[in-house]
């Protein structure tokens, strides 16, 4: 599968086929189960505010659609390729299966910097590539949300656009929208706030007191920064955080909320006087109780993961430790990893109740939003830590063998069609 060369989706391919031997899958059942069931490359043409025309690429991979639409984010950020969004297309597969929704798994994202352009060409940018796509997505078929680089507002956009095509508003196109739209309360803080109840479930299973527990955080943005202000929350020190222009490290805990101000004004970290400069490699070596990486894979590498110093390490990101990275961790007993699939899940859970709501018409509490969230998040976790520990396996491969196992079975029990 040419098309999808990039060493991410190489890393999500190799994990696939570790799960696929420790569960015996035959070879002939594999390739069904592991490559996308469809892949479109889009070019996007738009007007730029100094008159000039430029072209955008975008895809959009949906990884199966077997037990109902796909379902995956929207991501802008300027290293986006096919592989890239190919890889995160498949762990939304097993991630939605090991939560229990009707969704296989779909990615897209735009090669572009969207914070260093223009709104209106953000704006441009969104809604051609929301009219390219409008043959392959849908309510019923495959439905959009925030990622990296993307946000309420974009969501906004492609609703507007779906809309305006059909000729009446579809809510239920896209998940992550504002409330007036047709969003979830609650749908915003998901992810972070489920990574933070996961780190909460973490730390009881080995014993760890969050009261006073240091956290570093990678990429301080909409996961990583709610996250962190959960866990402050429960009492924890926030020691040290970081976006793209690198990080800032206070031992004494940083003051989120002098923080908050400082992004406000420059929407940036770089510049923050509320503690030291550290840059966003050494930050991952900083001795922690939680190291949260919330921005880019393959940051926990076979270059780092002997010297990383923390007790749980959860992956709000998607793909942020490679499998030799995982190798080296599994030799060492002190790291208890909470795998992305299981970890940011939160954010796919509220996405799927804001999808329920938009088709019924029917809108929910923030509480009732967050109660169903920890409960479908407790039992995923509930059923990864048995199957680690009956199986004696990693928490990663256990979550990614319930996530396998539910489409393999979906798959099996349908057939094949002719
Ligand atoms: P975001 O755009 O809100 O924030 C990303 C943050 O990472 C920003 O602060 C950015 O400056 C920083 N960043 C970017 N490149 C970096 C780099 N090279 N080094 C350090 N920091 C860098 O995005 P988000 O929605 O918070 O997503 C973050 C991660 O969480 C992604 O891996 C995404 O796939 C995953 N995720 C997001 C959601 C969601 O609901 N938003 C759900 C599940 C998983």
């Amino acid at each position: 599968m040419e098309i999808y060369n990039h060493p991410t989706f190489h890393m999500a391919c190799q994990q696939f086929d570790f799960v696929a031997d420790h569960l015996e899958i035959p070879e002939f059942e594999r390739p069904r189960l592991k490559y996308p069931k469809r892949a479109m490359a889009v070019s996007l043409p738009i007007n730029c505010e100094d008159g000039s025309t430029r072209v955008y690429s975008g895809y959009r991979v949906q990884h199966h659609l077997t037990l109902g639409p796909s379902k995956g984010g929207l991501r802008f950020h300027p290293d986006v390729t096919m592989g890239e969004v190919a890889a995160l297309a498949m762990w939304m597969s097993w991630k939605c299966a090991l939560a229990g929704l009707p969704y296989g798994g779909a990615k897209g994202g735009i090669a572009c910097d969207p914070h260093h352009m223009p709104l209106r060409e953000v704006e441009r940018l969104t809604r051609r590539f929301t009219q390219e796509m409008i043959p392959f997505i849908g309510p019923q078929v495959d439905i959009m949300a925030p990622d990296m680089g993307t946000n309420e507002q974009v969501m906004a956009w492609i609703m507007d656009s779906y809309s305006m095509h059909m000729g009446y508003s579809v809510p239920s196109i896209v998940t992550g929208k504002p409330i007036a739209l047709g969003g979830s309360l609650g749908r915003r803080e998901a992810t972070g706030r489920g990574v933070a109840h996961l780190v909460q479930r973490a730390a009881e299973t080995i014993g760890l007191n969050l009261h006073n527990a240091t956290v570093a955080v990678q990429g301080y943005g909409n996961v990583g920064a709610i996250a962190a202000q959960t866990l402050a929350g429960f009492g924890a020190r926030i020691i040290a955080v970081s976006d793209m222009s690198g990080g800032v490290v206070n031992l004494r805990g940083l003051d989120l909320e002098q923080l908050a101000r400082h992004l406000a004004e420059t929407r940036t970290i770089c510049g923050f006087s509320g503690g030291d400069t550290v840059s966003n490699e050494d930050l991952l070596l900083l001795p922690c109780d939680v190291l949260l990486p919330a921005a880019l894979e393959r940051q926990i590498t076979e270059k780092n993961a002997g010297e990383i110093r923390c007790r749980i390490l959860a992956e709000g990101a998607n793909g942020p430790t490679t499998p030799a990275a995982d190798l080296i961790l599994a030799q060492r007993d002190d790291v208890f990893i909470l795998p992305d699939i299981l970890c940011n899940a939160g954010g796919v859970v509220v996405s799927y109740f804001e999808w329920v709501q938009d088709l019924q018409s029917f809108f929910w509490s923030e509480a009732e939003v967050m109660q169903k969230l920890f409960q479908i998040l407790d039992q995923a976790y509930d059923r990864v830590w048995q199957n680690a520990r009956a199986e004696k396996i990693s928490m990663r491969t256990a979550a990614l063998c319930v996530g396998i196992q539910r489409v393999r079975e979906a798959k099996a029990i349908r057939g094949l069609f002719p």
